[in-house]
């Protein structure tokens, strides 16, 4: 295992109107994905309400649970049969570009 180890966290943090998620381990912060901030003249800024936002979020999820997704694969890839197709061959395959140095 070469990525910070378990457990990875998302929270939403602002910084005078730079939010974003932040993906962490502890006190650690992993990687940031920002957010589309829009301007609501009723409501001000208004992030939730964004479907970019929306994206941003289920992103900063996916992100965090990779490490969770890669383990769960790990199973298929050692039947990989070298077809490049099943879903054994495309676990390795995602394992591979996961790991990639
Ligand atoms: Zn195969």
């Amino acid at each position: 295992m070469r990525h910070t180890e378990l457990p990875w966290k998302v929270e939403f943090k602002d910084t005078n109107g730079h939010g974003g998620w932040e993906i962490t381990h502890g006190d650690n912060r992993i990687c940031t994905v920002y957010a589309n901030i829009v301007f609501s003249p009723r409501k001000g800024h208004d992030l939730y309400r964004d479907k970019r936002n929306n994206e941003s979020i289920s992103n900063a999820h996916l992100i965090a649970a990779a490490p969770e997704l890669l383990e769960a694969l790990r199973p298929f890839a050692q039947y990989e049969c070298g077809c490049g197709e099943c879903h054994n061959c495309i676990a390795k395959a995602v394992i591979l570009k996961a790991e990639a140095v």
